[in-house]
Order: C-alpha cells, then structure tokens, then sequence
C-alpha cells in the first residue's frame, strides 16, 4: 500500500518514522511518500529516507498516513487511514469527525498495555523522552548546580527535586536527575510506585496511597476532593524544601490532578522552579499557564508543550520503531484486521461509524 509520512507543522520536531522504520515498512513491500523536509527537525535528511527506500514526495492520498499529532480531520483528507496520536478522549470530537469524512483512525494512545504491545506503547517512549527533557530543563534553568561539589571556593550542597507522578515520565526524570548528583524525593498516589521510585534511589514522600487508584493497565483514576486535600497537606513541606518540582500527574482522559496549589508555590525559595509537565492536559500546578511561564515571588512555572521536540532525534527514532510494530501488526495478513487485541483498542474509527466505547463515552460525556 502506499503510506506516506507526515512532515508536521513547527513547534513539533518529531517525525513519526525515522529512516529504520521506512527501511522496515519498504522491505514488507510498502511504497513510502516522505515530503522533503519532514525529517529536518529532527536533523534527518531527505537522503536518509531515500537510502532507507522511500520516495520524497508529497503524501498525495495514500492508503495510510503517519503522523505524530495530534491529528485532526483537517490534517488527513485524502488518506484511506491514518495513524498518530489523535487524543481520542481529550477531542472525541475529531474522531468522530473522521468518522464522517469515512477514514479509518488508528489513535496510538489507545495501545493496550499488555507484553504483547510493549514494542507499540507509544505513550511510554515519548514519556520517556519526556522524563529525561523535564530533568534537564530543571538542572538548566535552576540558577543552581545539581550535584554537590566539594571545590577549593567551598562546599556546594546538592540540589534538592521532587517529582509528582512516578509513571514512566516521573522515573526517569527521577533517574536523570538522579545521574546529575541531585538528591530526589517522589510521589504517586499508586502504592506499587514506592518500590520503583526506591529502587532508582529516590525517597518516597508520605502522603496518600491508594489500592484503588489503580486501575488495569497501571494507569491512575482520578482522586477525591478528600484524598486531593490530604495530598496538598502531606507534600506542602516537600514541594517548600524543593529547588525544583517536576509533575507529572496525569489520570487518562481527565485534567490532569492538581497537585501544588498556589499557596505551596508561595512557599518555595527564590529561584526554585516548578517544571509541570503536565501542562498540555491542565497542569499539576495552580499557577501553570501552559505554554508559558509564570513567575511569582522569584519561583519561576512553567508549563512547556513542546519539550519532546527537544530531543526530537531518539524520540523520533523510538516513536518510529513503535509505530511500525502497530502497522506490521495490523496489517499482517496484509489488510487491515481490527479484530485482535491490540486492532480492536486502536481503532478508534471504521466504516463511517465510531468504534471505541471509550470514545463514545467522551462524545456522552461532552468532552
Ligand atoms: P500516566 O502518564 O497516565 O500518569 C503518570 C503518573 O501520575 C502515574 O504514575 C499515576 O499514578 C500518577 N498520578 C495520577 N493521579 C495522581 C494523583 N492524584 N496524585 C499522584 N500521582 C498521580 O501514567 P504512565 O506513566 O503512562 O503509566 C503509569 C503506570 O503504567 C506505571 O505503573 C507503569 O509501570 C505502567 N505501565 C505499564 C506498561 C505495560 O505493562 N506494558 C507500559 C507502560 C506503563
């Protein structure tokens, strides 16, 4: 089939699939469509996606179109199908516009997470990335060092971070931040995330765990008013003692939990930061405009959008591997077959109708 490969629109710099994966889908037979300069801001070149099989050309109306996303309608006339992160729960809305313009939607968010779909969980590599960028923009804006340091001009204590949400974006900021020299505290309402949050040599903040906070999958339901007010008492001392807060929080299909109220942001010290990367579903923080950041008191939030971009290259590159497990998985017989596990959770559209109870449940819902 002809499948063509989105070149998307600044800010993102990711491109759905790196030459690897164009080799992959080439040698399955597949002719690919790469418009020059999809690949540019992710320093990947036209040359390489030639080398790797493809043609440059524009998609024209391919019978599959890749893109990071989010995709909208608007995004994908002229394709039979397409296949992105299509934020199926946030906008129903677009899904069911596809489903009028008769395009098949694959939503990448929707991969289930079992071991068979380990090598097409989209969310946990680009939350990996996300981890990593978050870590870094903390130890770049902080006016302090990371690590200690014991030098002729006096000791330097080590920088104190606190991460909120301990899911695959919180462990490994907490790891990064932890291969800096900064001393890391976390939290998650999930009780199975101490073990993990220890094990990477982080301590575990008390405050409320809760069995049922978990759901099938490992992800997070959203908490009461009462749980939400014994969080704020239980981290108000850390998030005080922290030079820098990373949140992560985030329930599926919700806003995300607000976890730093603004009262807690006016504890903190001058030239401590709040790096929310929560920010594009709400923020974890009260004081965070996404997009933007908000300065108060000398406590600096920000709520960046964009910040995989940063490291467009191997986000890319694990974003491209994932996504070219999910086609070959889907179309193994060589059509199209939703009716696996994994077919039947990702489409989210077919056949002019909306197929995911998830999604009509958002459209009821009003989301
Ligand atoms: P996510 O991005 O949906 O949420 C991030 C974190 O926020 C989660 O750990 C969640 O518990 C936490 N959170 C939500 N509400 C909170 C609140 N009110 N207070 C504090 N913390 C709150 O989740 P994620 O990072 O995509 O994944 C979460 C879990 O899924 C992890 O345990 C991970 O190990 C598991 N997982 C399993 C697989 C698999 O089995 N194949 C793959 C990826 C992740």
């Amino acid at each position: 089939m002809l499948i063509a490969i989105r070149r998307e629109p600044r800010p993102e710099r990711r491109v759905a699939v790196t030459p690897r994966g164009v080799k992959a889908l080439t040698d399955a037979g597949h002719d690919v469509a790469v418009p020059s300069g999809a690949g540019d801001g992710a320093a990947i070149p036209d040359d390489a996606f030639t080398a790797a099989g493809a043609r440059i050309a524009e998609p024209g109306d391919p019978d599959l179109l890749l893109g990071v996303g989010p995709l909208t309608a608007d995004d994908t006339s002229g394709a039979s199908a397409v296949l992105g992160f299509l934020d199926p729960l946030g906008s129903p809305h677009q899904i069911e516009r596809l489903a009028a313009a008769g395009t098949t939607a694959l939503a990448l968010e929707m991969v289930p997470r079992t071991t068979q779909a380990q090598a097409m969980d989209a969310l946990s590599s680009q939350a990996t990335a996300l981890g990593y960028a978050g870590a870094l923009l903390a130890a770049t804006e902080l006016p302090r060092f990371f690590p200690m340091m014991m030098t002729a001009a006096g000791t330097i204590a080590p920088a104190r971070v606190l991460v909120l949400g301990a899911g695959v974006a919180g462990l490994q900021a907490i790891a990064t931040a932890r291969r800096l020299g900064a001393v890391v505290a976390a939290y998650d309402i999930r009780p199975a995330a101490r073990e993990q949050v220890e094990s990477l040599g982080a301590d575990f903040v008390g405050g409320p765990v809760a069995d049922e906070a978990q759901m099938e999958g490992g992800y997070a339901r959203e908490v009461s008013e009462e749980t939400r007010r014994q969080q704020q008492q239980a981290l108000a001392e850390a998030v005080a003692a922290a030079d820098a807060v990373i949140t992560t929080a985030a329930v599926p299909g919700r806003r995300a939990p607000v976890l730093v109220s603004l009262g807690m942001v006016d504890t903190m010290k001058p030239g401590a930061l709040v790096i929310d990367l929560a920010a594009a579903t709400g923020g974890n923080c009260e004081v965070t405009s996404p997009g933007t950041t908000v300065e108060r008191n000398g406590v600096r939030v920000m709520g960046p959008l964009h910040l995989v971009s940063t490291v467009a290259g191997h986000a890319s590159d694990m974003l491209g591997r994932n996504i070219t497990a999910l086609v070959t998985h889907l179309w193994e017989s060589g059509e199209l077959d939703t009716s696996t596990e994994i077919g039947a959770a990702v489409c989210v559209a077919r056949g002019g109708e909306i197929t995911s109870d998830a999604v009509r449940s958002a459209l009821e819902a009003g989301g």
